[in-house]
């Protein structure tokens, strides 16, 4: 049994575990996965994997201080390497730095070695639904039907901070192999999905045009993965379209098979 843990200090971790659960139903998986909310060290001692779901990341990170998280997070996803998924709030945490907020930096337990921008698209009322192609989505012979992406006051990754990146137009390699355990500094940089610039219009220029994009993918980095850990910018469990959970659930149970 894969005992996949939700962080539930904040924000939408109900909607992942309900997502989680109908992904675990619906698939062929001859793995068991056991799904439970973490609050506490001794909580996430027991999972195998784990998300962390949006919210807000300042507060995120405060109440994961209260809670004696911090370190003991930073070990799972740095140390042990399990599988770790984050979206919008919990990318953020899940990043080497994040843009500085009015009243400064925030404690983040890293683990993609990039820079994020947070609240990138603007304010709540900016928020959108978009259909985003998800290549690493599609099987070999077809391609996946469009994602119906949710953005609420979601980031985008600003800068790397490694020059071993992949870009979107390689071919995926492999899984997230917790149990390879290469170091998770050795690990490339995959760019995962890129939305066209068409978003990003408060930025002086599309963040894509000065990373590593295929050739007419210049846009914002929206989802991404390096080792280990996986980032979306938007929100897959406010939707009913549960095909990333299916396929993260899918990294996991190859990491411990
Ligand atoms: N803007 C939020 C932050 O910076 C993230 C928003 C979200 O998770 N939907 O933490």
């Amino acid at each position: 049994m894969v005992t996949v843990g939700v962080l539930s200090l904040q924000g939408g971790f109900s909607e992942h575990l309900s997502s989680l659960r109908k992904a675990a139903d619906s698939s062929a998986a001859d793995v068991h996965f056991d799904f439970t909310e973490v609050r506490t060290p001794a909580q996430l001692a027991v999972c195998d994997a784990l998300v962390i779901p949006g919210g807000e990341s300042t507060t995120l990170s405060l109440v994961a201080a209260q809670s004696g998280l911090i370190e003991p997070l930073r070990e799972f996803v740095k140390i042990s390497r399990k599988p770790t998924w984050g979206t919008c709030a919990g990318l953020i945490f899940l990043s080497e730095q994040a843009s500085a907020t009015k009243r400064g930096g925030q404690e983040l337990i890293g683990g993609l070695n990039v820079k994020v921008h947070r609240n990138h698209f603007g304010r709540q009322m900016e928020s959108f639904v978009t259909d985003l192609d998800l290549p690493f989505l599609s099987q070999s012979s077809s391609q996946a039907a469009p994602f119906p992406a949710v953005f609420i006051r979601a980031p985008v990754v600003d800068e790397m901070l490694t020059d071993n990146v992949k870009s979107i137009g390689e071919r995926l390699e492999g899984s997230i192999a917790g149990s390879q355990k290469p170091p998770a500094t050795a690990a490339k940089v995959e760019v995962l999905a890129i939305l066209p610039g068409r978003h990003a219009s408060n930025r002086k220029a599309a963040v894509g045009d000065a990373l590593p994009v295929s050739p007419g993918g210049a846009g914002d980095i929206v989802a991404l993965r390096q080792g280990n850990v996986f980032g979306t910018s938007f929100h897959p469990e406010l939707t009913d379209d549960t095909r990333i959970h299916a396929w993260w659930l899918a990294q996991v149970a190859a990491a411990y098979r």
